[in-house]
């Protein structure tokens, strides 16, 4: 018998199910609209991605460094998520981002205890985000017990366990924790107007005591590129999955007014295939070149600035969205609607001029002539 990652990765190469995939993909689209109105949770859509096999095709790329074929797969996937419902990918990605940091920094007995877990249905989540009281870690009678509270806690009610951030003197200390209590979470804080359905609200920690098995790698682990900064690339494939949405949506409404071949019409949906299109190609090749070993800050400033390309990208796609459907995509109910909300809140995640600021700095010391520099 072969070793089971290389089983699934083989699973995940082969591709079998492309009509259950895409029926998948169909089912998750069908809830966005009542998710959104917060008349379900995305515990249907997560369920739907897990009967199809999608969750175990994507958790095959948790360990590094995944091939270049793997990589395309899962970029392939998570636009698909995105295209889909960009909410339900916020919580793939937080997902796939703590499965990757347990295969980086855990022990052997904490990789056994979320796979079991995973087996039995969890959906982990990364918090780092700390609220209006930090996260701390206190001794209280032999035991480590925190306190404080997490904001932006993407997937509350659905996400557990998760993996949460501590400062300390020595850079942030990783947690992993049970976060399913009701009376902890507090969902009111999340009245944003896009991205609602991820119920990214408040966590309160105050007197969790933490267990041996809880503390996650090392002070600065977290921070460690190029995983940290690196693996951007997978929201940015959500983006791209969303304005791919976007676009599609804009040229059914061409088509169902009987003016796609409009000139200017005809000119704006090649505009919009065309910035997909790039949007897509930055975003697989940024993956491509990170998750290969020996990647380092070269390439995770290739990746910061695929994720300026992609913004950008998503912007010029709202835009031209607006001016083809006009109206009728800002009345409630319609797809693009949703989809603008959402696509437009999850672009500003997270510390975007900082991002920027890197990936140029990075440019601007390269010995290397433009067009050399990666
Ligand atoms: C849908 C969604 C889900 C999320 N889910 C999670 C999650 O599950 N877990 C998690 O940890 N986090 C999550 N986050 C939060 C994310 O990690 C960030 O904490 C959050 O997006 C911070 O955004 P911000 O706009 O407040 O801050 P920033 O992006 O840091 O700042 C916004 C802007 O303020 C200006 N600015 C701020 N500080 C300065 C400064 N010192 N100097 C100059 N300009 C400055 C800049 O123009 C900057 O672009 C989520 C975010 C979103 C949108």
């Amino acid at each position: 018998m072969g070793e089971p990652i290389a089983i699934l990765r083989e699973a995940a190469r082969a591709t079998p199910g492309r009509a259950v995939e895409a029926d998948a993909f169909a089912e998750i689209e069908t809830h966005a609209a009542a998710a959104d109105r917060g008349e379900e949770d995305l515990a249907p859509s997560i369920a739907v991605l897990r009967r199809a096999g999608i969750l175990a095709r994507l958790a095959t790329y948790a360990d590094p460094w995944p091939d270049a074929a793997l990589v395309d797969g899962i970029v392939s996937l998570l636009r698909r998520i995105g295209r889909a419902n960009l909410s339900v990918g916020r919580l793939v990605e937080g997902h796939l981002n703590a499965l990757r940091l347990v295969a980086l920094y855990a022990s052997p007995l904490q990789r056994a205890s979320v796979k079991a877990a995973v087996a039995d249905g969890a959906i982990l989540g990364v918090w780092g985000a700390d609220g209006a009281r930090p996260l701390t870690v206190t001794q209280e009678a032999g035991t480590l017990v925190l306190s404080g509270e997490k904001r932006f806690a993407s997937g509350l009610g659905v996400v557990s366990p998760a993996i949460v951030s501590v400062r300390t003197d020595d850079g942030p200390q990783l947690y992993l924790v049970a976060t399913d209590l009701r009376d902890r979470m507090d969902m009111t804080s999340w009245t944003t107007s896009g991205m609602k359905a991820t119920l990214s609200g408040t966590y309160t920690f105050d007197g969790v005591a933490l267990d041996a098995q809880a503390r996650l790698g090392d002070p600065g682990d977290w921070l460690r590129e190029p995983h940290f900064e690196g693996g951007v690339w997978r929201y940015c494939a959500l983006h791209v999955g969303g304005m791919e949405s976007l676009a599609e949506c804009a040229r059914q409404h061409a088509k169902a007014g009987g003016f796609a071949d409009e000139p200017i019409t005809a000119a704006r949906l090649a505009d919009l295939a065309m910035v997909c299109e790039t949007g897509r190609l930055w975003v697989e090749a940024a993956a491509r070149r990170v998750e290969r070993p020996g990647a380092g800050d070269t390439e995770v400033a290739y990746v910061l600035l695929a994720r300026e390309a992609v913004e950008r990208a998503c912007l010029t796609v709202m835009e031209t969205v607006d001016r083809l459907i006009g109206a009728a995509s800002f009345f409630e109910g319609h797809p693009a609607d949703r989809i603008r909300r959402d696509l437009g809140f999850f672009l500003r995640q997270a510390n975007l001029d900082g991002k920027r600021a890197k990936a140029a700095a990075r440019i601007a010391a390269s010995d290397a002539p433009m067009g050399e520099i990666w």
